[in-house]
Order: C-alpha cells, then sequence, then structure tokens
C-alpha cells in the first residue's frame, strides 16, 4: 500500500432533540451570528437570506452584517446551502463555524466552499471553511418532505459511490464510504438517526477522495443549467454506476442501487428537472475536460453523450 490520507479536525456531536444546548455548549457566552432555520440559541444576528450556491452578493452583505454585529462564531442551521453561506462568511472573516446540518448534503464536513457569480458557480479548498463543530439533530429532518429526504438521501450515497473512484481514493476513505453505504441503503428514507450517521461518513470519505466522475457531472449540470442540486445527483449516480462499475470493488453493485431506487422512488429523469436534451452537447463539452484521470473506464465524447441521454431520458 503507498498513499497518503489526510484526515480533517473537527468535533461531532449527534444530539437527537437537543440541537439548541449542544449549540450552546459549543459557543458558551460568544456573539452569535444564527444563519437559516431559527433555533432557539441566543444570537447578536439572525440571518434568514439563504440562497443556493451562494450569490457572491448574498455572501458579501452577510459578511458585512457580521462585521458590524462583532460577531465571534456562526452557527448555521439548514441544508447545505445554508452551511454555504456561513462557510462563505468564514472563508474571508476567519469565524469559526457550528453547523447543525437539516439535509444530507454533508457539506459540514468537507473544507469546500463554493460561491456563484454571473451564473458561474467557482468552488475551492480552505481549512477555515471546516465548521469547527457539527450538531446531528434528526428531530430537525421532521419537516424534509419525503421527496426531498430521498433526493437528499442519495446524495449522501452518491459521495461515498463517487469516493470509491476519485483522484484521492484510498483504502481508508473506502471502509468510510463502504459503512456509509451500509448505512444508508438500510435508512433510506425514514430513519433519519441513521441517515445522519451514514451522510457524516459519506461527506468525511468525500472530503478525502475528492470529487470523482459523478461529482464532476453533477457540478457542470446544477452550474451551467441551473439543476436542483440533490435531485440531479439521484438521477445521475445510477448512470455513473453503470459505467464505471469495475471501480466500485464490489461495495455496490447496480442492481443493489436500483432495487433502492425503486423501493424509495428515487428521482428518475433528468428531463424532470429542466434539463433539454438539446443541452446534451454542451454539457458533454463542458465535463470532457474535467473527468479525472485515474478514473476507473476511459471516458469520451461517446460515452459520455450516451450517459447524459439516458439521465436526461431516465432509462433504467
Ligand atoms: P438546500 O440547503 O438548498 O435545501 C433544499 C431545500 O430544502 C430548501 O428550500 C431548504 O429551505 C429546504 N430544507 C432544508 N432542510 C429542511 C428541513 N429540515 N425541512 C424542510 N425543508 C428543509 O439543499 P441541499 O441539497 O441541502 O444543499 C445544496 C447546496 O449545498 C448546493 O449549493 C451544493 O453545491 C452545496 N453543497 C456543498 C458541499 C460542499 O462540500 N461544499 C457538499 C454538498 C452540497
Amino acid at each position: 500500500m503507498r498513499f497518503v490520507h489526510e484526515t480533517l479536525c473537527q468535533r461531532v456531536v449527534f444530539a437527537p432533540g437537543s440541537a439548541a444546548e449542544a449549540v450552546h455548549d459549543e459557543v458558551g457566552s460568544s456573539r452569535v451570528m444564527l444563519i437559516g432555520t431559527r433555533l432557539d440559541v441566543p444570537a447578536v444576528l439572525r440571518w434568514d437570506e439563504v440562497v443556493m450556491h451562494v450569490p457572491v452578493a448574498v455572501a458579501e452583505r452577510a459578511r458585512a452584517a457580521a462585521a458590524a454585529r462583532q460577531v465571534e462564531v456562526i452557527v448555521s442551521v439548514g441544508g447545505g446551502s445554508a452551511t454555504g453561506l456561513a462557510k462563505a462568511v468564514a472563508l474571508t472573516t476567519g469565524l469559526p463555524v457550528v453547523a447543525v446540518p437539516t439535509t444530507y448534503a454533508g457539506s459540514e464536513a468537507t473544507n469546500v466552499w463554493g460561491l456563484t457569480a454571473n451564473g458561474r458557480k467557482t468552488t475551492g479548498t480552505d481549512p477555515r471553511v471546516l465548521p469547527r463543530t457539527v450538531v446531528y439533530d434528526a428531530t430537525l429532518t421532521a419537516t424534509l418532505p419525503t421527496e426531498l429526504a430521498v433526493a437528499s438521501g442519495l446524495n449522501a450515497l452518491a459521495h461515498c459511490v463517487d469516493s470509491l473512484w476519485a483522484p484521492r481514493a484510498d483504502p481508508i476513505n473506502a471502509a468510510l464510504a463502504g459503512e456509509g453505504i451500509r448505512a444508508l441503503m438500510a435508512a433510506l428514507p425514514d430513519d433519519r438517526e441513521q441517515m445522519f450517521y451514514g451522510t457524516y461518513l459519506a461527506a468525511v470519505a468525500f472530503a478525502s477522495a475528492g470529487s470523482g466522475l459523478h461529482h464532476k457531472i453533477c457540478h457542470v449540470l446544477g452550474g451551467m443549467f441551473g439543476l436542483p442540486h440533490a435531485q440531479t445527483h439521484a438521477v445521475v449516480l445510477p448512470h455513473v454506476l453503470a459505467l464505471n462499475a469495475p471501480g466500485a470493488g464490489g461495495r455496490i453493485t447496480l442492481d443493489e442501487l436500483q432495487d433502492l431506487r425503486r423501493r424509495v422512488d428515487a428521482p428518475r429523469a433528468l428531463r424532470d428537472y429542466g434539463f433539454e436534451e438539446d443541452q446534451i452537447p454542451a454539457a458533454v463539452e463542458a465535463i470532457l475536460p474535467v473527468v479525472p484521470d485515474n478514473n476507473p473506464v476511459p471516458v469520451n465524447a461517446g460515452n459520455l453523450k450516451q450517459l447524459l441521454h439516458d439521465a436526461w431520458e431516465g432509462t433504467r
């Protein structure tokens, strides 16, 4: 074995039914900026303006407000969009973040930030944006509609599966991904505490292994065509697994994934989410240059076009 594995440093608190108390333990008497959903914690600033993919203008308003109120710690409560805004503020201010996720997007366990300007999303990594603490309280997902819970859960599963062949894939993140796959497949969609357990493993595996073919495809589809994040991941995953099956190391098969997708009535086709067939060539052109060199199967314009066509159409 020859590899280098990096483990990111953060506290993880599982506190079913008691997120507010757990957050209070983390922040003490600091001056809190609370981003997203209300939580019963004292705050000097409450910030409700949360927009998917974090527009730069929103981030700048939030940063200015944090400076004006002399904020000392940011608490984000919500999905990947709320966590993303907290990260954007942390990126320029260095303020610590306590993340309280309410979806299975997994941003809370990565050092990846994303910002959007003029319809283009830029991402990067920076240690300042990694939340200092994550608080998981499964009761906060009670309001998550089943349809979104399914799509978001499959987004978490995609973190695991893509980690198996991503650029920095190694035996440690594969072990995390394998246990994440097991937990998520058993828990989807209703065992929300186990969902968070699988979500965290998935996100840690993804943060370590980096973006594989699946994430490269979804990043282009989300950024260029404005497709919804979780649903796009949910639709594209079986098509990438079908192509990359030799790289899955037996940790998940296409049949197992398809059985799960039938059981939970998973999102099926990109055309249901606004993707048009005539956009496929532009997507192929944008994805090809960013396909990771170590992808287990050679990717070319032909098989990529077929993959996107199948995902657009919802071919089983
Ligand atoms: P989201 O945060 O936009 O949430 C989707 C919708 O669900 C929103 O309308 C939100 O208000 C609602 N919602 C969230 N939690 C809810 C709850 N418990 N009950 C009812 N409604 C709820 O979507 P997402 O899929 O969680 O996150 C997507 C964003 O996160 C994208 O911008 C994506 O790029 C980013 N992301 C970043 C990383 C990273 O590592 N940086 C990882 C994953 C996702």
